[in-house]
């Protein structure tokens, strides 16, 4: 007898037998030594009433996640018997959330499941396309309330002491790639991981990762070098950022580029432009997305001793003895305290805060540079960035700089601000036009300049448009492993045969898109050769076999993209050793930060692609650093 049919007999509690283990730690890219197994006992919601049964039968409701998905459940007069989803939901992300929530969902027979931080889009996307079921299946608003009370009750788990040599904080990229370099130098590790699985916001970025290969046939062709991406990185920051970690980044790049197909990791051939890259030399893996880093460190912990992933716990505060950190403190999924203490160092690799609204708004105030960053501007990032570290750092004596640096893309989808369903391949091949047909800026320069200029356009919104150079045969992926095929058909891209038409699909006056393109195009032809330069001083063209081609091939696709919140530039000073500086210059002994909660690397506007760089290199110094650090 399950759930729902009880309440009807309004019975208040119902023992599962107990001990489920949520097996939090058998998720795709998660570790498989896990130091918490969750131990929860499930009840029933104390519910009066419940006097609908269900419509025996099997339901399907379409939903968007990250993707589209189909979710179709069965059931009997008096249970949910069944759920089977149809999704494309990016591996390591949503994919397991996925068979998470649907098992939950079956056990305890009711809607009252937790959103999985990290996969919001998935969970909620889960939780409504089983609504959206039931509600087909005849259950009514009240029936659907009623369900959304039942809940997993959890039981608190005893405190933890746990110790190591090392302790990191976040299992994004930076904090993998510091285990991963602490454990290769001989020591135990700890990471600590807020959610339920590997990856932050690494794991959604497109992949672009700038490394140059000084000297080499690739760098010489693109007229690239080490000494280039210095100059890009620091003059693209305005000179903001401290030279001596910029030189670290560009100087260290290719090497860590090395070290990740030492682990396995696999890159396509070839280089090239991401968005406000400024310079093909972007290495991009085969695994779409930021999957590839993911899976290289999954299946370094699979073949290594030593680290031990304890996920669904949130650090809290540093513990400091003598002036000197000697571990964290943090809340276990049930509630409970885990200890974490480090024989050497201990590292912050917990990212920026692109999801912690407060800050935003508090350190927009600083720069003013946005007109606004409250609650209406989504993110790229996870739900769970929300600088906790810097917080952290800071409440012991940690120096936070340029927290105003705030970059934004103009790539953010307009339901979610996600990066997903972005149509373009690499900058040279696609415009920017905005809803009155015109283009507005140069589509190849800064992020925040063309970031900037999108929130000067009507609705703020553009429209993202290239031809079928990029999809030749109209089903090919994105840089986000969508097809363009599926993405035109749930209407999150426009594909039409002539600009005319897809003119009157985006709903913008036709006259205007075809002037943006034909001028455009001319452009492309070698205008910029004949002393002709674009209208918003874009170089960076379309260059197929040495010919500049334009958007002149059918079909034409268009995307709709608005402002989104991606990384914040500012946080913890550190210095090139990855040690943490305090508000008098001074380092704090025993702690190392890396990845996006340092600040003072990228300046006022980071480089696209270099980001995937800043988590492999600052990543592995601090690794090194905190395995050297003897108390
Ligand atoms: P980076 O790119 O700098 O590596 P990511 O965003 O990829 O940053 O990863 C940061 C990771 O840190 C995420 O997995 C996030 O869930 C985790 N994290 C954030 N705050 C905490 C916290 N208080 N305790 C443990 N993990 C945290």
């Amino acid at each position: 007898m399950k759930r729902y049919f009880m309440k009807k007999s309004g019975k208040a509690i119902m023992a599962f037998g107990l001990m489920a283990v949520l097996a939090v730690s058998s998720l795709a890219g998660c570790a498989k030594k896990d130091a918490t197994d969750t131990t929860v006992a499930t009840s029933e919601a104390a519910t009066e009433s419940g006097t609908t049964t269900f419509k025996a039968g099997t339901y399907s409701a379409t939903v968007t996640g990250m993707h589209e998905m189909t979710v179709t459940v069965t059931v009997s007069e008096t249970e949910i018997t069944d759920i089977q989803v149809e999704h494309q939901e990016t591996p390591g992300v949503g994919e397991p959330v996925v068979d998470l929530i649907k098992d939950e969902i079956l056990e305890i027979q009711g809607l009252g499941v937790d959103v999985v931080s990290g996969a919001t889009l998935t969970s909620n996307a889960m939780i409504e396309g089983v609504t959206d079921c039931l509600k087909q299946a005849g259950l009514s608003e009240e029936g659907i309330n009623e369900l959304l009370a039942i809940k997993k009750v959890v039981e608190k788990e005893e405190d933890l002491d746990l110790t190591a040599d090392v302790v990191v904080i976040g299992a994004g990229g930076a904090g993998m790639a510091a285990a991963v370099t602490a454990n290769q130098a001989g020591k135990t590790v700890i990471v600590i991981e807020k959610s339920s699985k590997m990856g932050g916001n690494t794991i959604l970025a497109g992949g672009a990762l700038n490394a140059v290969d000084d000297g080499s046939e690739t760098a010489i062709a693109n007229k690239d070098s080490v000494e280039n991406h210095y100059n890009q990185t620091f003059d693209g920051g305005d000179k903001a950022g401290d030279p001596v970690l910029v030189r670290t980044l560009v100087e260290n790049a290719w090497s860590g580029v090395e070290w990740l197909k030492s682990l396995g990791m696999e890159f396509k051939d070839g280089v090239f432009t991401v968005t406000g890259g400024m310079w093909p030399r972007a290495h991009k893996p085969v695994e779409p997305e930021g999957t590839g880093f993911f899976k290289t460190y999954q299946s370094y912990l699979d073949s290594s001793t030593g680290i031990t992933m304890v996920y669904d716990t949130k650090a809290d505060e540093l513990i400091v003895e003598d002036g000197v950190v000697t571990g964290v403190k943090c809340t276990g999924k049930t509630g409970n305290t885990v200890t974490a203490k480090a024989n050497n160092g201990v590292v912050i690799a917990t990212g920026g805060f692109g999801q912690n609204v407060e800050m935003r708004v508090k350190y927009n105030e600083i720069t003013k540079k946005w007109p606004t960053l409250d609650e209406t501007i989504p993110s790229t990032n996870t739900s769970g960035i929300t600088g906790d570290g810097m917080l952290m750092a800071e409440a012991i004596g940690a120096n936070l700089v340029q927290m105003g640096n705030i970059q934004l893309l103009p790539l953010g989808d307009p339901e979610t601000g996600s990066l997903s369903g972005n149509i373009e391949h690499a900058v040279e091949s696609r415009i920017f036009i905005n809803l009155e047909g015109n283009r507005f800026v140069n589509e190849g320069g800064r992020r925040d300049e063309m970031t900037l200029a999108l929130f000067a356009q009507p609705e703020t919104t553009m429209y993202i448009v290239m031809d079928s150079d990029t999809y030749p045969e109209g089903n090919e992926l994105n840089n986000f492993g969508e097809s363009i095929a599926d993405l035109v058909a749930s209407g999150r891209a426009l594909k039409a045969d002539t600009l005319e038409e897809l003119a009157k699909l985006m709903n913008v006056p036709v006259e205007n898109l075809i002037a943006s393109v034909e001028d455009y195009n001319r452009y492309c032809k070698g205008g910029d050769l004949e002393g002709q330069t674009d209208a918003f001083g874009r170089t960076l063209f379309t260059d197929t076999d040495g010919v500049n081609n334009g958007i002149n091939d059918g079909p034409f696709y268009a995307a709709s993209r608005v402002p989104t919140v991606h990384h914040t530039m500012g946080g913890i000073q550190i210095n090139e050793n990855a040690e943490v500086i305090d508000t008098n210059g001074n380092v704090i002994p025993g702690v190392f930060a890396a990845g996006e909660v340092t600040g003072g690397i990228h300046g006022t506007n980071r480089l696209g692609g270099n980001a995937l760089t800043d988590t492999v290199v600052f990543g592995r110094i601090a690794g090194t650093s905190a395995s050297n650090f003897v108390r």
